[in-house]
């Protein structure tokens, strides 16, 4: 590796030390650069060598096979927020922000000025640059609200260009980042993302939150779906929540010892649906939000009417996203339930379990190997799929695995 000032890395980490997860073998090679003109440089050495290479940020959404990665791992650890001049002063706010940059930290810094727009991500592990990936979203937000550009060091050029969000397909849990090239998905490097915030808006003298799109939220704030509350009570509220589920990273809580939620939440026609249960949950279509919405039989009158409102800003972007209006998303933690799996099951003398605190995380309980967590991730998906007929897709990227 020349001319990047980038740290071969001394120590030997294994992509286990790399992932929260906590499983996976060793790389052939690690390069950690810490700017991002050593990221553009570190990435292009490593294509134009030829060798297979894989990004890594705070690699909370990577299974890594126990083999480990035969190529170059390039671990992201750039940082800056910077605050772009919009030439709109006391207007809206525009950041941009490295790639490497712990994607909680943003928020937090964000929430400090008093802007709106991602108080509902808090917490979320991970850095900026794999956010756009899956277009992170919880709690009734996702980084699609607010993301105006990334800048993409793109593999097939070598460039680094600008691409606008509507670039970038974002739906629910996924982007053409995230999508295979063989699918007409792009592979490339997230050197910065850029935000746009709405202008401070406040009440009795605190910066105020977006509007609350989700009942769990609101109903732990005690307020009605819709409501603003100040942004350092839902941050606080959402940490809480979060913590309580054990999706919040902490080395004194094992059930966080996870890649977040496992599986996605299905999608299928409102026909299929049918077939279902009558108490299976499922949501009107809100393809790209999955939390938007509230399940429809648990919505209060008054709670219906934002729902609905709400429902139908989705349904429009389910329509720009060529979504039929009549699909609907079920609730995955729901179908692994009913499939008769708890929480805390784990197969015999397995180390991998399903966390005691939520059926959708799969977690490491001490020790558990990439196949451990697989074999796990499969008896669910067959479980779920013998009682229900719905395979459920994982929600994190497999390196060297696959369900
Ligand atoms: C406890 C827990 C809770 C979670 N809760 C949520 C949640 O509420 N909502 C949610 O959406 N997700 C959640 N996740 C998943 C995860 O935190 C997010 O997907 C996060 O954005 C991953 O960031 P990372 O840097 O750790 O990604 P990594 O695992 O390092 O990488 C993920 C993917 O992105 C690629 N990538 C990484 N950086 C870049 C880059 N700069 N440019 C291009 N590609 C890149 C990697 O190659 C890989 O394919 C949770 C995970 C955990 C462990």
């Amino acid at each position: 590796m020349n001319g990047t000032g980038v740290n071969d890395a001394a120590a030997d980490p294994t992509l286990a030390d790399l992932t929260t997860m906590r499983v996976g073998g060793p790389p052939a090679r690690i390069l950690t650069p810490h700017t991002e003109v050593e990221l553009i440089a570190a990435a292009r050495d490593v294509w134009e060598d030829g060798d297979p290479w894989l990004l890594l940020g705070g690699g909370s959404n990577t299974i890594a096979s126990d083999d480990g990665f035969d190529g170059t791992v390039i671990r992201i650890v750039t940082r800056g927020i910077q605050r772009l001049d919009t030439g709109m002063p006391g207007e809206r706010v525009r950041l941009r922000v490295q790639a490497g940059e712990p994607w909680d930290t943003v928020v937090a810094t964000v929430v400090a000025n008093g802007w709106a727009g991602v108080e509902a991500l808090s917490g979320i592990p991970g850095s900026t640059g794999a956010a756009p990936v899956q277009n992170i979203g919880a709690y009734g937000q996702e980084l699609a609200s607010h993301l105006t550009a990334i800048d993409f060091l793109d593999a097939a050029t070598g460039d680094v260009r600008r691409m606008d969000a509507a670039e970038l397909e974002l739906g629910y849990r996924s982007s053409v980042l995230k999508t295979s090239p063989v699918r007409g998905g792009l592979r490339g490097v997230v050197v910065a993302i850029e935000l746009d915030l709405p202008p401070n808006e406040t009440a009795a003298g605190a910066p105020m939150s977006e509007p609350i799109l989700y009942a769990q939220l609101a109903d732990a704030l005690g307020v009605s779906l819709g409501s603003r509350v100040s942004l350092a009570e839902l941050r606080r509220t959402v940490l809480m929540l979060r913590a309580s589920k054990g999706m919040v990273l902490d080395p004194d809580d094992p059930d966080s010892v996870s890649a977040g939620s496992f599986f996605t939440n299905p999608i299928v026609s409102s026909a299929f649906a049918s077939t279902l249960p009558a108490d299976a949950p499922r949501w009107p279509v809100a393809p790209d939000e999955p939390d938007l919405v509230a399940p429809l039989d648990a919505a209060s009158a008054e709670q219906s009417a934002s729902v609905s409102l709400l429902a139908e800003a989705a349904r429009e972007r389910g329509r720009r996203q060529g979504r039929r209006s009549t699909d609907v998303k079920l609730s995955a933690a729901w179908l692994i339930e009913h499939a008769g799996i708890r929480r805390s099951f784990a197969l015999p003398g397995s180390r991998a379990a399903i966390s005691s605190k939520h059926t959708l995380a799969l977690t490491n309980r001490g020790g558990a190997t990439a196949a451990d967590v697989i074999e796990l991730a499969r008896y669910v998906q067959s479980r779920v799929q013998a009682e229900f007929g719905v395979i459920l897709q994982p929600e994190p990227v497999l390196v060297g695995v696959s369900l």
